[in-house]
This record gives C-alpha cells, sequence and structure tokens, in this order.
C-alpha cells in the first residue's frame, strides 16, 4: 500500500517533472474531477472537456509507466466534490501517513491547501511544478520600489538569463525587438492554412456532466473535440505551427478577420497553461526554426512569438504573484455597469462584437487582439466593473486560469490596476478596427460617424471615457495629445457626442 499521495490539479499535467522520474509502489498519485472547480465560475463547455479529458489521459499515462495513478471522476458516488476530503478519504483508505502536492498557479487554490495542510496531523509537503522560467516572486524582486513594472526590461533579462535568440550579451542582428513592424491587416486574397484540429468523441464526458447538472456555456463541439489532450498531440500543434504559421505570424498578429478565427496564432495556450508542454521547449523550438531557415521564417517571425512567452507569459505571472490578494480588489476608474446580456450570446449588431463574442463561444477562443481590442475595448469604454469582466473572461476561453487571465484582463485591458501593467488605457475609436480588420464593412453603424443616425458607438463611447476620466488621465504623457484634440473640438460637437455616448450607454442592450 502506498505511504504518500500525491496530488495532481487539472493545471500541473507536466509528464517531464521529477516526481515522474522512478516509480514507486510507496507512492500513489491522485487527479480529481470536483465541483468546487467546475463551478467557482461559469466556464466554457470546451474548457472543461478538454481539462477532464486531459486529466484522464494522463492518469492512463502515469499507469502506462508504471505509477499508481488513483482518478476520481465526477460521477463517483464517493466523490467529496472538494480536494480536502477526497484526500482525508484516501490517506486513510490507503493507510497513507504524508501527502504531497505540487505549487498551485491559482491564488485561491494556493490558500485552500495551505490551510488544509496546517489543520492536518500529518506531514503535507508541497514542491513546485517545474513549469515556469521565473519564480513566483521574482518579478517583483527585480522591481523592487518600482511603482510600474517595464515589460521590455524584464523580457531582455529573460533573454539573456536563457540565451534566447542572443549573440553573447546582444540580441540577434543587434535589435531586441520588432513590435513595429508587426501589425499589418491581413491582405484581401490570403489563404491561412487551417487549423490543427483534432476529432475526439468527448460526448461520454458531456454526458456526465449534464448529468451532474454542471452549468457551461459556448458550444461544446464534444463530437469532433479539436484541442490536445495529451503531449503528444500538443506537440503535434507546435510543429503545425512552426511549419505552417510562424512565418507569417508577427506580421499579421493583430490583424482582425471576421471569417479566420485563428489567423496565424498557435492556439498552444490551453498545451502550456495545463503543462503538457513546457514554455523553453517552445521557445527553443521556434528558435531553432529560425536559426535553420532564417530566410524563411525571419527574425520579427521568431522574435514576436518567443516574447509573448519568455516575455508576456512569465510576466503576467510575476504580477500575479506580487500583487494578490488585493489585485482581484482594482477598480481604478470606480466602474460599475453590468455586462450586457450579449456578451453572452453574441445578439449584437455591432459586427466586431458580434464575430468577436461568437468566435468565443464557438471555439472558446479569440486570440489577443480580439480580447483586447474589441470585447476588452467595449468593456472599458462602456464602464462595465472589472469584477464582471475577469469573470467573463475566466470562463469563456480554453487557456483561462487566473494568473494568467486576471492580469490581462484587470490589468492590461482594464486599467483597473491604475498603470502597473500598461502605461496607458487599451481603448480606441473604430478608427482601428476599420484599419486592423474587416469588421466594419458590412456593419449597420457607420464607422466614420460620431454622432447622428447608425454613429458607430465606439467613436462617441470613446471620447466619453476620456472626458469622464480626464482627472485620472489628463497628466498621463502618452494621453495629453488625446485631451488637446478633444479641446479643440467645437463645444456643439462635443456636446453631440456626449449625448451620443449617453444614449448609447442607456440603450447599451440594444446596440
Ligand atoms: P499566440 O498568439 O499564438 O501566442 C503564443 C503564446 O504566447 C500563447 O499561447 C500564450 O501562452 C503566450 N501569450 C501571448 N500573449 C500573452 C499575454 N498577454 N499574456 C500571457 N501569455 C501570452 N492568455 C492565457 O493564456 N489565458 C488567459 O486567460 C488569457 N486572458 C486574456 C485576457 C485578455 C483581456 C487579454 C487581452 C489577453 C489574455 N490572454 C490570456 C493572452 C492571450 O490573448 C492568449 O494567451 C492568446 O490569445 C492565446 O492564443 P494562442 O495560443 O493562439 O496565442
Ligand atoms: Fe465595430 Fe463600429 Fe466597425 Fe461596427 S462600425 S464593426 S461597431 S467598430
Amino acid at each position: 500500500m502506498p505511504k504518500t499521495i500525491r496530488l495532481i490539479l487539472g493545471d500541473q499535467l507536466n509528464a517531464h517533472h521529477s516526481w515522474f522520474a522512478t516509480a514507486s509502489e510507496d507512492v500513489c498519485y491522485v487527479l480529481m474531477e470536483i465541483r468546487s472547480e467546475t463551478d467557482y465560475v461559469k466556464h466554457h463547455i470546451q474548457k472543461v472537456l478538454a481539462i477532464f479529458g486531459a486529466m484522464r489521459r494522463f492518469a492512463v499515462y502515469l499507469r502506462q509507466h508504471g505509477h499508481q495513478a488513483h482518478y476520481i471522476t465526477l460521477d463517483d458516488p464517493e466523490n467529496a466534490q472538494n480536494i480536502g476530503d477526497n484526500l482525508l478519504r484516501l490517506v486513510e483508505g490507503y493507510g497513507a501517513t504524508k501527502v504531497e502536492y505540487l505549487l498551485p498557479d491559482e491564488y485561491r487554490v494556493d490558500q485552500y491547501l495551505q490551510k488544509w495542510a496546517k489543520e492536518q496531523t500529518f506531514p503535507v509537503d508541497v514542491v513546485d511544478t517545474e513549469h515556469f522560467l521565473t519564480s513566483r516572486f521574482e518579478l517583483s524582486e527585480i522591481f523592487k520600489g518600482k511603482k510600474t513594472y517595464l515589460m521590455e526590461t524584464f523580457y531582455r533579462k529573460m533573454r539573456q538569463k536563457h540565451g534566447v535568440l542572443m549573440e553573447g550579451h546582444e540580441p540577434v542582428s543587434g535589435r531586441w525587438n520588432y513590435d513595429a513592424e508587426n501589425r499589418k491587416k491581413l491582405p484581401k486574397s490570403t489563404s491561412i492554412p487551417p487549423p490543427c484540429n483534432f476529432r475526439h468523441g468527448l460526448a461520454e464526458l458531456e454526458d456526465m456532466l449534464k448529468i451532474a447538472g454542471v452549468k457551461t456555456l459556448g458550444n461544446s463541439k464534444a463530437d469532433a473535440f479539436p484541442w490536445p489532450l495529451d503531449r503528444a498531440e500538443s506537440l503535434q500543434v507546435l510543429e503545425y505551427f512552426v511549419a505552417a504559421l510562424l512565418p507569417q505570424f508577427g506580421t499579421y498578429q493583430d490583424a482582425m478577420h471576421s471569417e479566420e478565427p485563428f489567423i496565424y496564432h498557435s492556439r498552444l495556450s490551453f498545451a502550456l497553461n495545463v503543462k503538457l508542454l513546457h514554455p523553453l521547449e517552445v521557445v527553443r523550438r521556434v528558435e531553432q526554426a529560425y536559426l535553420d531557415a532564417p530566410e524563411e521564417i525571419g527574425l520579427a517571425q521568431a522574435e514576436g512569438f518567443i516574447r509573448q512567452i519568455i516575455g508576456w507569459r512569465e510576466y503576467m505571472r510575476g504580477v500575479y504573484w506580487a500583487h494578490m490578494p488585493e489585485y482581484a480588489t482594482r477598480n481604478y476608474f470606480d466602474h460599475k455597469a453590468e455586462l450586457p446580456s450579449w456578451f453572452w450570446t453574441a445578439d449584437t449588431k455591432m459586427n466586431c462584437l458580434k464575430h468577436a463574442i461568437g468566435q468565443s463561444l464557438d471555439h472558446a477562443y479569440a486570440h489577443h487582439i480580439q480580447r483586447l481590442m474589441v470585447t476588452g475595448n467595449f468593456a472599458l469604454l462602456a464602464g462595465i466593473h472589472p469584477s464582471e469582466v475577469d469573470a467573463w473572461y475566466l470562463g469563456i476561453y480554453i487557456d483561462a486560469f487566473e494568473w494568467v487571465e486576471i492580469t490581462n484582463t484587470r490589468g492590461m485591458s482594464q486599467f483597473a490596476d491604475g498603470g502597473l501593467v500598461g502605461t496607458k488605457p487599451y481603448v480606441s475609436s473604430a478608427n482601428y478596427m476599420h484599419k486592423m480588420s474587416n469588421y466594419c464593412q458590412g456593419c449597420v453603424y457607420d464607422h466614420k460617424k460620431k454622432h447622428g443616425d447608425g454613429a458607430c458607438p465606439f467613436n462617441s463611447l470613446y471620447w466619453h471615457f476620456y472626458d469622464r476620466h480626464r482627472d485620472k488621465l489628463a497628466n498621463n504623457p502618452r494621453i495629453g495629445m488625446m485631451y488637446r484634440t478633444w479641446d479643440r473640438m467645437a463645444p456643439e460637437e462635443k456636446g453631440k457626442i456626449l449625448e451620443q455616448a449617453s444614449h448609447y450607454l442607456d440603450t447599451i442592450e440594444d446596440l
């Protein structure tokens, strides 16, 4: 009988962890499907299916490699539906003398397990997940005493520390960042390779969730489930990305299109966040692809991708641990409004939002710019409470785990942290949408009009936002020019714009 119970959470499926280097009869690994995890927010059905599907495969993998694995399904009559009671039952059942768990990434779970551990009479030890490239508090150490954390500074340190795209102490070709070159709209006659999809049959799993009464959102695709569920499949998605998509990734990183939900994006965030892939192996693979064929891949493409992973991803995690739990209460603009109900249905006349929300419901996916400049932009302009926005993002996306969701949503997208993550709010009028997408063509609203019949809501809401938050934003050196433009407008024009915005805010459900 095993003497040690080792807990593996649903986002800790790291087959290369040192725990698994040797199999031992003294150790039993436990994975559990529990209501406390399915119900803390309303999740997209694909997110629940993907996590449970991947956990089930991981248990099989462990057994195939000689380990003992105890898997508790959601419908197991003995399932207590919470981690602590399930662990106690196993400790008693096996006569185990010790529990070990891997460091959770979410503050909520971390607190829960710390408290539970203190309450036990047997030893409970915690071990690192061996996944990230930085420790929890490394970022706060780097920026000790600073009011803002510059991502670029952190990113350069990471490139140097791991020797990625470096020649000695200098970046390859002398430049650190190619962001400015990565902002092209999709040309009209582009043919984008189809996504690397799987066709898993997860109908039984979906039935189990339905019978249990788990409330979810979005379309399930359980009959031909497209996401990777194990490490081999995740590596397949990575290889496909490198071969078919990377050569254009950076160039069209910010582009949006009504018929192309994924453009050239990798769709690797789920595999990374549940630890089926290690961030450094993904980065090294892309670096190698560039070094093998620099003409074909191009430095701007490789650098643009690598920055997202060793830069933004690690950085967001550092911000999270430096500022939780108070980060989750930040609301710099004191926004209070509720999310309009069409965020859950995509039933809006605004073409950009209809597509960005519609594809999120269909695929549990939207790429970064859709999240930031369409849904996030609208929520910020409309003064939605950041907690409402957080809950939506945490539920709807396949890759949403609080450590990376909240910092992107409350921080980068909603500026609710007052500028810790971003130096200015990411807001835009219809201009940006028109420049970077085809959404405005065929929209019932006119992207050029600020007020009057059919005026695009983004245009008036944009100025309303700046006008109502003047006291908080006017001194920001990156925003001063906006106020000068606003102040130069004729008072009558300003009045019409503000009136139009107020009307739209009053009738937000009908937009
Ligand atoms: P690609 O565009 O192919 O990028 C490659 C990888 O880089 C991603 O898989 C991801 O691991 C990493 N990455 C890129 N941008 C970021 C970023 N800003 N922060 C952290 N990692 C990044 N990402 C999540 O993983 N989970 C979330 O819950 C999440 N919520 C977001 C909420 C908002 C409001 C915004 C603006 C962004 C959010 N992101 C989140 C970041 C980003 O949108 C997703 O990582 C990306 O869209 C995932 O798709 P992909 O794998 O095709 O990414
Ligand atoms: Fe969106 Fe306005 Fe363009 Fe319509 S006109 S797609 S609402 S930005």
